[in-house]
């Protein structure tokens, strides 16, 4: 096996626990990606700590690279309930990207200051260090493994990721508006050929046009599954995997979507708290897809 994608936290914007939401999950967004004996983290919304619970119950030091593709609530908020960092001989780096106001480091510092939290970074005691990333930049991380970033269009900026390894690859991009003209086409060419595409698809069209009767949503920073669909035919991806579910959408509505997205997509898939997806490895199938249930 090449890559093993594992998904902790599905939904966007807040975490919506429920009866409503329980198959697809209500936790923030959060995507493991384990490759060549290491363990890349995309994102730590409030499915991370249960990804650390994981983690804590095995014996011995725990490493990882977190990679953020921004700052926004639902992609940090789980990080001061990653138990793995709060533990002395642990190691991990953590990835995002400096503005020019303010550094990545200080605002994961700031959200468990007090009184917002009552420990604060300084009580992790894992190794852990900052890293300042940019777009368009390519981070060799040993064993094969190549990372590339990708900005897309959402407020505050955003990065997308693609993981390599061997002729192997994901894409991990959340909270990225529909594109027009040139950064499209560049978005397109990121894409091409990749394996697995995860991809923001909060809204449906008609949501993100406003017909129908929707307001529209045009500037929120998010595309719909149609157009997941689109680039998926126009970039030859392998899977596309609806990701960042909205918060209210409930588990009934999001598998009418999941189903309409099949009909224009043939592999679409709605991601699920729990559920799996191993590239490489078996030896007739390159893709397998397991769900939690
Ligand atoms: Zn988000
Ligand atoms: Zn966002």
């Amino acid at each position: 096996m090449e890559l093993k994608v594992s998904f902790w936290g599905v939904r966007g914007s807040k975490p919506t626990p429920g009866k409503s939401t329980i198959q697809f999950g209500g936790n923030t967004s959060c995507v493991q990606i384990e490759a060549g004996g290491k363990n890349l983290i995309f994102d730590a919304g409030t499915g991370i700590a249960e990804l650390g619970n994981k983690m804590m119950m095995v014996k011995g030091k725990k490493e990882g690279d977190i990679f953020f593709s921004h700052l926004h609530w639902d992609h940090i908020q789980g990080l001061p309930f990653f138990t793995p960092l709060y533990c002395p001989g642990n190691q991990f780096r953590l990835y995002g990207e400096d503005k020019e106001e303010i550094k990545f480091q200080e605002v994961i510092n700031k959200q468990m200051n007090s009184p917002y939290f009552p420990v604060t970074m300084g009580m992790m005691k894992a190794d852990y260090e900052f890293m300042n990333i940019k777009p368009n930049q390519v981070i060799d991380l040993g064993e094969d493994i190549i990372i590339k970033t990708f900005e897309v269009n959402h407020p505050n900026g955003c990065l997308s990721y693609k993981v390599e390894k061997a002729d192997s690859s994901v894409v991990y991009s959340t909270d990225t508006e529909p594109m027009k003209g040139q950064r499209r086409k560049d978005f397109l060419e990121f894409i091409r050929g990749t394996d697995i595409l995860i991809y923001d698809t909060h809204f449906t069209d008609a949501e993100y046009f406003g017909t129908g009767g929707y307001e529209n949503k045009i500037g929120w920073g998010h595309s719909t599954w149609e157009e997941g669909t689109r680039i998926s035919k126009e970039a030859d991806i392998g899977y596309l995997i609806l990701f960042h579910h909205k918060e209210n959408r409930s588990d009934k509505e999001q598998r009418e979507i999941e189903l309409s997205a099949q009909k224009e997509f043939k592999n679409t898939i709605a991601a699920k708290e729990g559920m799996v997806i191993t590239i490489g490895g078996e030896p007739f199938e390159k893709v397998v897809i397991r769900n939690p249930y």
